[in-house]
């Protein structure tokens, strides 16, 4: 436990940045946790790896982790991401959003990131609310849910990610939960590694701005709500549409091996200069 504790200080500016902020139960810790797994799997340097966050309580982890961080606006991380990654494609970029700030406010940077196949990886912390900013529905809320937007039950549609991110050709798209930790390592440490733009989905709840308004007593049942309901891919694929009912597919749904956008920018930039400029 203590080899345990002493290689996730590592990566934290733990003397500096804590205690967090973090809500009781809550599930951001344990995808930070998963994110320190995968880089150190990875065996990267701390200063090749760039963590670009937007704001909200999932922005918090530019602060905590001890790598080249920016804590930007909000919904703009990937906007700031894609130009780092283009001035400097030698780096390991990973923008890390809320729900609220990755798709309601930064729809229009994802789609776009995501078409572009730019070599980022964006880990979305989804628990379906605003939670940072005070309880609002986002475009992940449940319809008929409550939040403090929706007093009387939310109205519109939620979005869902994958599908997006699938139809925008990005190279890797995956979901999991905060209840399936080994899964989340893997597909981190798949999604760092290689090229192209690479989105890792993970539903996490919030009970403090989610959970308590709708019929969650505790947030022990919101993790026993992630397991019950979240159904591997191909096992899902199988379920008749009825048993498909209150459960959502995890897992991996694309992966290619397209050059991401760096890749094609220094190609041209190459073949312009006569193919002989290093
Ligand atoms: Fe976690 Fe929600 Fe608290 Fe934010 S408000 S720290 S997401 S439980
Ligand atoms: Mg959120």
């Amino acid at each position: 436990m203590a080899e345990v504790t002493k290689l996730i200080h590592r990566y934290l500016r733990h003397s500096k940045k804590f205690p967090h902020v973090y809500c009781p139960g809550c599930g951001h810790g344990i995808v930070l946790g998963s994110l320190i797994r995968s880089i150190h799997a990875l065996n990267l340097k701390k200063d090749d790896v760039v963590l670009v966050a937007g704001i909200g309580c999932s922005g918090r982890m530019a602060v905590y982790v001890d790598f080249n961080t920016v804590h930007t606006t909000h919904g703009r991380a990937l906007s700031f991401a894609t130009g780092i990654k283009l001035a400097n494609p030698r780096l390991k970029v990973i923008a890390v959003m809320g729900d609220g700030d990755a798709m309601s406010i930064g729809g229009n940077h994802l789609i776009h990131a995501a078409r572009r196949n730019i070599g980022v990886t964006a880990l979305i912390l989804n628990n379906g609310i605003y939670g940072m900013t005070g309880g609002q529905s986002s475009c992940t809320t449940p319809q008929d849910s409550f939040s403090s937007t929706a007093p009387f039950g939310h109205m519109e549609h939620d979005f869902d990610l994958v599908k997006l991110t699938e139809a925008c050709k990005a190279n890797f798209v995956a979901r999991t939960t905060v209840m399936h930790a080994k899964q989340m390592d893997k597909m981190l440490t798949t999604a760092i590694d290689q090229r192209g733009f690479n989105l890792v989905e993970v539903m996490t709840p919030c009970h403090t701005q989610y959970g308590r308004k709708n019929g969650f007593k505790t947030i022990v049942d919101m993790y026993k709500w992630y397991q019950k309901s979240a159904v591997q891919y191909e096992k899902y694929l199988n379920l008749p549409e009825e048993k498909r009912q209150g459960c959502f597919p995890i897992g991996v749904f694309s992966d290619n091996d397209q050059p991401g956008l760096e890749e094609r920018y220094e190609e041209l930039r190459r073949s312009l200069a006569g193919g002989d400029d290093k």
